[in-house]
């Protein structure tokens, strides 16, 4: 597997990533994400080796006003 490109390697560290919270599988993609405010989005998360779901809710810090 190649994996020396820089942009795909930060591609890749900026999308969301998480461990299944039953079996550990990484998932790679929320099944769906909703915005709750302008700073506050909901992840979805559907593991495809053990069929669990569970959400999370990412809060993206506060804009740093100049
Ligand atoms: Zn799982």
């Amino acid at each position: 597997m190649e994996l020396r490109s820089p942009a795909i390697r930060k591609f890749a560290h900026a999308r969301p990533v998480i461990d299944c919270a039953q079996c550990g599988e990484k998932i790679f993609a929320p099944d769906w994400s909703e915005y709750l405010d302008d700073r506050k989005v909901r992840h979805l998360w559907a593991c495809e080796a053990c069929g669990y779901q569970f959400e999370t809710i990412a809060r993206f810090p506060e804009p740093v006003a100049g």
